[in-house]
């Protein structure tokens, strides 16, 4: 994105990636279908040291000038909910454009170069098994570390380091979270399940589908409040949002039936089951007592577990953390210690949330970049 926005600038530029393939993450993203963009964009669905860094470059390119030009090549695209845009076809039809646009704007793209070694005399001096090239700018767009056999590597971290650049230490957000052997005990056998939930730590809470896995929980809602925890803090889960189970109790208070066969009105016979082996006992609606119906309000809308770990980067749809924003210039994302190193995406402190906001970080920060040269 950068690279051609830079060609369209009429500057003479050169697109390096050591992968034999562009784009890789765009391909792999949404499904196939890559959610390149979110209508609610705001700087609040972003994590960063700095909650202000972000706002400059989003504003200056919206997800609307994201449609607009889907729009003038006429890529079909769809909301699917919560203002996350999909293409209609595959996620190719996105690298395509990006590929057409960087040769319609002059810019040469290297593939499968290894970059060996970077130096900053006058120019930058970049060494690589296809040769040495000279730039008064250079742009830094390695991504994080999530999924390396896409091509991730902490090469732009690395590079960051060399010029005593500061890293916001780094962690896999968007990811999925393991349970300990007792909690794992309880819901393993629900792997592949989802449920309508609330995820929730203290100031910030998801109303999205959770799935059981069988090493913990996933789905979005998890994957969601994954990027905000910290090891050792427990999460908080409503399991049934759209009810309140006290007042459902009240309501058949006279019915003999089971609780996990009450229960199972509400959600799988499974899951019923399973809350209720939690519970202990499985009494009669009307002969439940106070205390048993507190802790079954307490399991099913107020649900603490406090995850063993992460599924690591190898399940990580994000890197948290990168290049911190103290060192760069929001507006122009330029790094304040060297004239003419950019880092945009990823692997700048900026993280977005699920559905579409990654990439948007991607096009926007791109953008301010190039309008720098
Ligand atoms: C499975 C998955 C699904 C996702 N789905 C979505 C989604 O639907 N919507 C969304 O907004 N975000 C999604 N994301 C996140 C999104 O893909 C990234 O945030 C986005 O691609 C970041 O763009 P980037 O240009 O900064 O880095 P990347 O897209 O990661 O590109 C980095 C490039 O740098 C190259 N590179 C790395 N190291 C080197 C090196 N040492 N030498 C040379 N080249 C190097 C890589 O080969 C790669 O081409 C998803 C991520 C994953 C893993």
């Amino acid at each position: 994105m950068c690279a051609q926005f830079s060609g369209n600038n009429g500057q003479k530029t050169l697109l390096l990636d050591h992968s034999n393939k562009l784009a890789e993450k765009i391909r792999i993203s949404g499904g196939g279908r890559c959610n390149f963009t979110n209508l609610n964009t705001a700087p609040e669905c972003y994590i960063s040291n700095n909650k202000h860094f972000m706002k400059s470059a989003l504003s200056r390119y919206t997800p609307y000038h994201f449609t607009e030009l889907l729009d003038k090549y006429n890529i079909a695209y769809h909301e699917k909910t919560l203002g996350q845009l999909f293409c209609n076809e595959k996620s190719q039809a996105i690298i395509d454009l990006l590929y057409n646009l960087c040769i319609m704007n002059h810019v040469t793209i290297k593939l499968n170069t290894q970059i060996l070694k970077v130096e900053k005399d006058n120019q930058f001096i970049i060494y690589t098994n296809n040769g040495e090239y000279y730039a008064d700018k250079l742009v830094i767009a390695t991504g994080g570390l999530s999924i390396p056999q896409t091509g991730a590597t902490p090469f732009g971290y690395n590079l960051a380091k060399q010029f005593d650049i500061d890293i916001v230490q780094t962690n896999p957000a968007l990811v999925p979270l393991t349970l300990d052997p007792k909690d794992l005990n309880y819901f393993s056998h629900l792997s592949g399940i989802s449920f309508d939930s609330i995820t929730e730590l203290p100031n910030i809470s998801f109303k999205e589908n959770s799935l059981f896995t069988h090493r913990g929980l996933s789905g979005p809602a998890i994957l969601q409040i994954s990027s905000y925890w910290s090891s050792g803090t427990p999460i908080s889960i409503n399991m049934m949002p759209t009810i309140n189970i006290v007042e459902k109790i009240q309501e058949q208070k006279k019915s003999n039936k089971k609780l996990s066969t009450f229960l199972g009105q509400f959600t799988s016979d499974r899951m019923a089951n399973s809350l209720v082996n939690i519970l202990k006992f499985d009494t009669n609606i009307s002969q439940l007592n106070n205390n048993q119906i507190k802790q079954i309000n307490n399991l099913i809308h107020e649900y603490k577990f406090i995850p063993s770990g992460t599924e690591g980067y190898k399940k990580a749809e994000v890197t948290k953390g990168g290049v911190s924003t103290n060192e760069l210039n929001s507006k122009t994302m330029m790094s304040n210690k060297v004239e003419g190193l950019y880092f945009i995406g990823e692997v700048v402190d900026v993280t977005g949330w699920l559905g579409g906001y990654n990439f948007q970080w991607a096009w926007a920060s791109a953008y301010a970049a190039s309008q720098n040269f």
